[in-house]
């Protein structure tokens, strides 16, 4: 059946993702955002579609609309964009949880939250299971995102225990794809645009950490069928990630092979904080919702890379008219 969904951070890169495959569905699609890291063009595509609306809104107010679904996504995911204003990062995660899961409870919709790997912090047990309960910095700064997700996380269990709201928790790991912003500061548009523009590609520390990276159209199937699960423990959280494993040398010499870039590497200073492995257990999504992730990273960073070719030339063209 077709449903009226609002996607909280729609404009951004997942969200707009998910808008596109929410339309194709047959379903009405509201969607939300303060342009904060969100770009208009993500969403131009469907803005003539009488299905979509949009309307520009900070999840830190409070606001009544008729719904059946609520995606929450809002909130800046690189780390470059949550330290800008690491006090709103916070307002927007609880604050905005609270407002998304106070009009789920008062229009009876059921409400999706995107948390995140970074609630394991710096994982001590490897892979993260979702009853691992992490190994986190309360101090640092990388706290204002994973504190904030954190605190979004039992907000969300609390409004299903106390008002009995219909939730799903959803932790993502590394998601990369096209539409991601040129300048987000994340690994995978850093070296992808580094290598295309025959930049030094910037490996923070020695490059020995790891990341599991998840290709953006597995991770919304998986979006999707959690929120269609209703086991009973349809409440708990489910990791949603691909397990390939890769150390960020081996990434940068993937993405050098698959640009044919002769770009050399520069080693950084690794930021505080900065986890040293990830990699998701997703037995629980693959028993529960028969989810696991299609796309391998090599056929992955290839969608990728045709994306930001066509986006990095474009911008070329307007500079140098
Ligand atoms: P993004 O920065 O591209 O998208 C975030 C969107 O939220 C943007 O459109 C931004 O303008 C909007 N936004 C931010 N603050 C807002 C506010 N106060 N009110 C309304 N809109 C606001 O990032 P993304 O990668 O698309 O991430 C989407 C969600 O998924 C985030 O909640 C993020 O924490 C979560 N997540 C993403 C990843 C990933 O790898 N992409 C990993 C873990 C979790
Ligand atoms: N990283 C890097 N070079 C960059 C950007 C990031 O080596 O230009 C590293 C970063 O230090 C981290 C990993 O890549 O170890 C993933 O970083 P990202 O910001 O993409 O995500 P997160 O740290 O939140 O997982």
């Amino acid at each position: 059946m077709t449903k009226r969904i609002l996607v909280t951070g729609g404009a951004g890169f997942l969200g707009s993702h998910l808008c596109e495959t929410l339309l194709d569905r047959g379903h009405e699609v509201l969607c939300m955002d303060n342009y904060f890291t969100g770009k208009k063009h993500n969403i131009l595509p469907f803005i003539e579609n009488p299905r979509f609306e949009m309307i520009r809104h900070d999840v830190i107010q409070p606001i009544l609309v008729e719904v059946d679904w609520i995606f929450n996504l809002a909130c800046p995911a690189s780390p470059v964009h949550y330290q800008y204003n690491p006090i709103k990062t916070l307002k927007t995660s609880v604050m905005g949880a609270m407002n998304m899961l106070g009009l789920a409870k008062r229009v009876n919709a059921r409400i999706l939250q995107a948390s995140t790997s970074e609630v394991y912090g710096d994982p001590e047990v490897h892979p993260q299971p979702e009853t691992y309960w992490g190994h986190v910095n309360t101090i640092g700064p990388r706290s204002c995102y994973d504190e904030g997700k954190r605190c979004a996380e039992a907000l969300f269990m609390d409004y299903h225990r106390i008002n009995e709201v219909d939730i799903r928790i959803v932790r993502i790991f590394n998601t990369y794809g096209p539409k991601m912003a040129l300048d987000d500061g994340r690994v995978v548009s850093n070296f992808i645009a580094q290598a295309l523009r025959r930049e030094e590609l910037t490996i923070y520390g020695d490059g020995s950490q790891t990341r599991s990276f998840c290709y953006v159209q597995d991770l919304i199937d998986g979006f999707i069928r959690l929120m269609e699960y209703e086991g009973n423990d349809c409440h708990l959280p489910h990791n949603i990630g691909n397990p390939g494993e890769f150390t960020m040398k081996e990434l940068a010499e993937l993405i050098l092979e698959i640009t044919e870039s002769k770009s050399e590497l520069s080693f950084l200073p690794l930021p505080t904080d900065d986890p040293k492995q990830r990699r998701p257990d997703i037995t629980r999504a693959k028993q529960n919702l028969g989810w696991e992730p299609k796309i391998s990273l090599k056929e992955g960073l290839q969608k990728t890379l045709a994306d930001f070719q066509k986006r990095i030339e474009a911008q070329a063209t307007k500079h140098s008219s």
